[in-house]
């Protein structure tokens, strides 16, 4: 199977071999052809399985050889995501003579607003940035012909859902939609409804491949205890770490205290200016800081793909985050290790995970404000494992 084979024109095989791609990933192959023919898609399922340039390249093919003006949409749910979905498509574009722009908050508009100027085909954009230009009439979408919503089930959690459906209002009629989301919560099942009517399904990232690769661990840990336990552990580990936390405060006090600590660590989350997130992104990339203690939605930017142990240093909030987290390692075919510290407060979280990762009908959640699960909540069988339970083969 080569690029060659799915249909796509010259100017982009050039850019895919500008990337330094060989041969197409699973998604790659099977969504390209499909939405070259003008296919609805939605795909479900993992980050890190090439998903970019499966919507990426025939978007650019489509729009290659048209005439200029915005064309093609991609709204993304962070700044981090924004940047490096338009770094890969300017590396895809880079001989289709195509332009790609970003728009996201934090930085002034004028700049973005110039760069409109300058020439537009697709626009990579967080909803409420991309809303501020559209209000200013700095950029209109009546000429896009292609629009794509990437980690929607993230967009819902970060509360953007109003402002995704007065952007798809905006839209015109005749236009082509795909959507992705590693989990379908009811309230992206009821956009699905309402914009992308007739799309077809196709899981992303193979399930299973992700279940085999990724050894799921939990360790007993009080709250106290837990810093300690983390150190402890970091001096054992030579790879790069990622480790989550549920709040900004919590990670800052993290990153710093493992700095004074003397580990080559930093932290990430969304009060730090772009600039810094930035930075921040580019050191853990290059290996100079190789520990990052990050916010779940800070940690959406991070392209790295040899993230050898997530640690969920604060047991994620719900089943999806879970999945998000522990999606972060063992991505493009590598193996990969997650543990979570499981204080006594923190069980009832747990049980939900293990009772998923073991194949197990998943119990009620605790009650928490706004989160969906996602997932049946009957409880069936055995007690939950807990403590150090290790869950190497993890059926998701
Ligand atoms: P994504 O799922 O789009 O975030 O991609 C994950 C990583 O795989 C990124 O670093 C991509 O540049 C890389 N990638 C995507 N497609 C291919 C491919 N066909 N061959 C090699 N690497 C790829």
């Amino acid at each position: 199977m080569s690029f060659a084979s799915l249909g796509l024109k010259e100017p982009i095989l050039r850019g895919v071999r500008a990337a330094g791609y060989e041969t197409p990933t699973e998604i790659q192959a099977h969504a390209i052809p499909k939405i070259l023919a003008g296919a609805e898609l939605i795909g479900l399922g993992q980050t890190g399985s090439g998903k970019t340039a499966a919507f990426g390249l025939p978007m650019l093919d489509k729009l290659c050889g048209g005439p200029p003006g915005l064309r093609g949409l991609i709204v993304v749910p962070t700044r981090e995501l924004c940047v490096q979905v338009a770094e890969n498509l300017r590396t895809y574009a880079s001989h289709a003579g195509l332009s790609v722009c970003t728009a996201f908050g934090g930085v002034d508009m004028s700049i973005q607003e110039s760069a409109f100027k300058r020439g537009i085909d697709v626009v990579v954009a967080c909803p409420g940035r991309l809303i501020d230009h559209l209000e200013r009439r700095n950029l209109t979408l009546e000429k896009v012909q292609m629009v794509v919503l990437d980690e929607a089930d993230r967009m819902l959690d970060m509360g953007f859902m109003p402002q995704i459906r007065r952007i798809f209002l905006r839209l015109p009629q005749e236009r082509q939609n795909l959507l992705f989301s590693a989990t379908m919560p009811k309230e992206v099942e009821s956009l699905v409804e309402d914009f992308l009517p007739g799309a077809e399904r196709v899981q992303i990232g193979s399930r299973s491949q992700s279940a085999k690769t990724i050894e799921h661990r939990f360790a007993a840990v009080a709250v106290a205890d837990k810093q300690y336990a983390l150190e402890r552990l970091l001096q054992r580990e030579p790879g790069r770490v990622l480790i989550f936390v549920n709040k900004k405060l919590g990670c800052e006090r993290l990153g710093n205290a493992l700095k004074r600590a003397g580990f080559p660590a930093d932290a990430i989350h969304g009060d730090k200016s772009a600039e810094a997130r930035y930075a921040c992104l580019q050191a853990f990339a290059r290996g100079k800081v190789r520990y990052l203690v990050a916010t779940d939605v800070a940690a959406r930017g991070i392209d790295v793909d040899d993230i050898e142990l997530v640690v969920n240093y604060d047991f994620p909030l719900g089943l999806e985050d879970y999945i998000h987290r522990a999606g972060r390692t063992g991505r493009a075919g590598r193996s990969g290790r997650a543990l979570s510290f499981v204080a006594p407060s923190e069980r009832r979280l747990h049980e939900v995970v293990a009772a998923h990762l073991q194949g197990r009908e998943v119990p009620a959640a605790p009650k928490l404000p706004g989160r969906g699960y996602g997932m049946p909540k009957r409880r069936e069988g055995g007690k939950p494992s807990r403590g150090r339970s290790r869950t190497a083969h993890a059926a998701h």
